[in-house]
Order: structure tokens, then sequence, then C-alpha cells
């Protein structure tokens, strides 16, 4: 449904000059005298996203700035402050409402951005979070997903996934890792891989209006799907291409200047999966050949 919403609400909304960038992208970019800004916003409900009585409300306010935090680093912006609102569920809304409170304290201060203001509602449905993270952009300009060219390397940084044995709750957004890889102007496109590697990848090359050819055994696979295959049914590569939740970055990097790329940013690989190509669409490279690529959690071959 998501997809075809968002097309829809693009369509729908009211466009006004200083709006640089509307819905769309990982964040929208107001024009500023100074730097533009970047806004993102998430969600997170209980059910979905996490599991309160396995996770905690802690943790449920770390991943709420983390998850936005992505949203901002997948555009090489730097955080400045996040909004807070909470729909807490009657039973126990003040001690959950702190909890959820100290974690956003926490990652905050981790990252070194401003709590500006928020909402606090209490209801008969279960938790809901939702958070509103703005950011500079850098005056070079932001990272988009549309700026992907046929020979583009496709880049992703850490390991793919497995998610859902922890990391989702518990990642880094890769603020360190953009911000040391914008200056170096070799970064065309990005976004970061929140709904798995091969939906985010259709997401850029969509936007790019060209395709992406992925070379099956580059792909950085984590312990954790490795884990997960053991009893999923699928096979570890399934679980990285599909299981989104990673959090890391995917980019559309220069082949001229792919020489000036780190192997690594403070211990997080950065790896070379494959190439922005100009047939459309998605397609795996293995020892089989050249085969269509599903985007979700199945692969051919
Ligand atoms: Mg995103």
């Amino acid at each position: 449904m998501e997809h075809g919403f968002i097309a829809w609400a693009k369509q729908r909304a009211m466009r006004l000059p200083k709006i640089k960038l509307g819905i769309g992208d990982d964040c929208a970019l107001i024009e500023s005298d100074g730097s533009d800004w970047v806004v993102t916003t998430d969600s997170l409900c209980e059910g979905t996203h996490f599991i309160l009585a396995e996770c905690g409300p802690q943790a449920v306010g770390k991943k709420l700035v983390g998850v936005n935090l992505s949203d901002l680093a997948s555009m090489a912006a730097r955080p400045v402050a996040v909004f807070l609102s909470l729909c807490l569920p009657r039973n126990s809304a003040e001690q959950i409402g702190a909890e959820i409170y100290e974690g956003v304290c926490k990652a905050c201060q981790e990252y070194h951005v401003a709590i500006g203001g928020g909402d606090t509602n209490v209801w008969d449905g279960p938790l809901v979070v939702h958070l509103t993270a703005i950011g500079t952009a850098p005056k070079e300009g932001t990272w988009l997903r549309s700026g992907a060219r046929p020979g583009d390397k496709i880049v992703v940084s850490g390991k793919l996934g497995g998610s859902l044995l922890g990391r989702h709750l518990d990642f880094e957004p890769r603020l360190r890792v953009a911000q040391r890889l914008h200056p170096l102007g070799i970064v065309q496109a990005a976004t970061d891989i929140s709904d798995g590697l091969g939906v985010d990848l259709l997401n850029i090359t969509v936007a790019s209006r060209c395709g992406a050819e992925v070379d099956l055994d580059k792909i950085p696979i984590s312990d954790a799907a490795i884990h997960r295959a053991m009893t999923s049914g699928q096979t570890a590569l399934e679980h990285a291409i599909g299981d989104g939740e990673d959090f890391e970055l995917l980019l559309a990097v220069d082949p001229s200047k792919i020489d000036q790329m780190p192997e690594s940013i403070d211990g997080v690989p950065l790896t070379v999966i494959g190439t922005f190509v100009s047939r459309t669409g998605l397609w795996s490279r293995s020892k089989g050949g050249v085969m269509q690529m599903q985007a979700r959690g199945y692969v051919h071959g």
C-alpha cells in the first residue's frame, strides 16, 4: 500500500517554492537563508516495529531516534533537534512514557541532538510513538535518491540481514560514515536500508530512472542472517536482501572516484556489491549468469 499512497500523496500535496524537495525521498529539504533544513518523521507501532514486553520502553525510545537519524544520515545531513509525540496505553502511561523518554534522551545525548518539543496522549490502544528529526544540509548539497547514473557502483555500509535477532533495536545510524564520505564528493545518490536491500535499491533505481545489477556473492552477510537461516527456511543471502531494518547506507558511487572510497570508516566496512545499469529493474549476477532479481526476500538461481 505504501508506494501507491506515497505517489498519490505527492500529487495531492500543495507545492510551495520554499520546499526544495517534498514527499518521496528519505527527508524533505526546506530552503533557508543559511544551510537548508532537512526534515524527516517516523513512527513505531507496538506489535509491528517492536514487542514491548520483550524489549522494554527504553529500547523503543532509542530505536525511534535511530531510525530518524538514519534518514538524516542518508542525505548527509547533520542532526540538530527532534520532536517527540507519544500515544501511551492508559494502564501504565506515566511509567512507559518516562522510560521511553529516558531512551530518547540517551540517544540524543550520544548524537548531540536537542529535544525541541513534543506531545503526549493517553488512549486505549497499544503504544505508538512518533518522532520528527531536523538537521542541516551540507552547503555542497545533500545526497538524494535520484542521482544514480548507469556505471555508478552500488555500495553498502556494514553487513546485512537478520536484524530481527536484535540489531533492529540496537544499531548505529551511519551519521559519521556519511559525514566522512560527503566531503569526498564521490557519492551520487543515497538512501538508508530500512525496508531491505532489494526494496531500497529499487527505490533508488526508480528515482534515478535506471536499473541495478547486483553481484550476489559480494553482498556482505551478517552473522545474524546466517543464524536466522538455520531455522527460517530461507538462505542467509535471502535474509540479507529481504529482511530490512539494517539501517545501513546504500550508495551510488562515481566509478571514476571509487579508488577514493575508504575500505571502512570507524570500523564500518564499505562494500561494492554491483553496478547501476541503464536497463531498468533489478538484476542479479551470479555463477548462473544475469537474472531478474526480486526486491523482497526471494533470490533466483
Ligand atoms: Mg529512509
